[in-house]
């Protein structure tokens, strides 16, 4: 959305109150003055005024099992969102903190405080996703060997990162990313032509998610799970 968009509804002032405030330089984006009201800001950007951070009402960290058919975005055209599972109230702001594919199950995580998921997401802190697959086909200790090396996809010009598959029989198995490009987990055991027909992602880092949690269901993250992405 436009800064001033944003400095509207968050002061809940019309357009000319908030262009005053954008162009006298009291709104900073990420911690730089920023003159234009024009300027595109999401979620992630920590946005003040004067000294006040606006960006977050109270913060809010939740886990959900995220459902199959149910589309991590805050909206789409044709499909449910996970968002639309959650009360009103708690939607301002809310962005996703990773995201799964339509049909992928499992550990999602949402959040208000953008900073909190900047940290989560930034490649360099190296999260682990810990991911059951379940394919079409036998998984053989090739793929171990192969995903350890990495797997270059020619689409970015990139290789993977070494990965940890650990089978679980021939045709599950447990895979423990430390990174997060599209489609991955498909992509990597499409190297061996063997279609991933189940994924759930049951880890991120040291936070699991919680077996009480049937599908489409979502909790608050206790203090200690906050504080396990510092
Ligand atoms: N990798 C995939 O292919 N899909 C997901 O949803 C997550 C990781």
């Amino acid at each position: 959305m436009r800064l001033i968009n944003f400095i509207r509804q968050r002061c809940q002032l019309g357009r000319p109150a908030a262009r005053a405030l954008i162009v006298a330089g009291r709104v900073r984006v990420d911690q730089r003055v920023q003159c234009d009201g024009g300027y595109r800001v999401t979620p992630y950007n920590l946005i003040s005024l004067d000294d006040d951070c606006l960006q977050q009402g109270t913060p809010l960290y939740l886990m959900m099992h995220k459902p199959a058919g149910v589309v991590s975005a805050t909206e789409h055209p044709h499909h449910p969102t996970v968002i639309d599972r959650l009360p009103a109230e708690y939607r301002p702001g809310l962005h996703l903190a990773g995201r799964l594919d339509l049909t992928t199950t499992g550990l999602l995580l949402l959040t208000n405080d953008g900073l909190w998921s900047k940290r989560l997401s930034r490649p360099e802190h190296k999260v682990a996703k810990v991911y059951r697959v379940t394919t079409a086909l036998p998984i053989t200790d090739d793929y171990v060997r192969q995903f350890e090396e990495g797997i270059y996809f020619a689409y970015e010009g990139i290789t993977t990162a070494p990965a940890q598959l650990q089978l679980i029989d021939p045709f599950n198995a447990r895979l423990t990313l430390f990174e997060g490009r599209y489609h991955q987990v498909k992509r990597m055991f499409g190297f061996f032509d063997n279609p991933v027909v189940a994924l759930h992602r049951e880890r991120i880092g040291e936070l699991v998610l919680d077996p009480v949690l049937a599908p489409g269901q979502y909790r608050p993250l206790s203090e200690a799970e906050i504080a396990l992405f510092p």
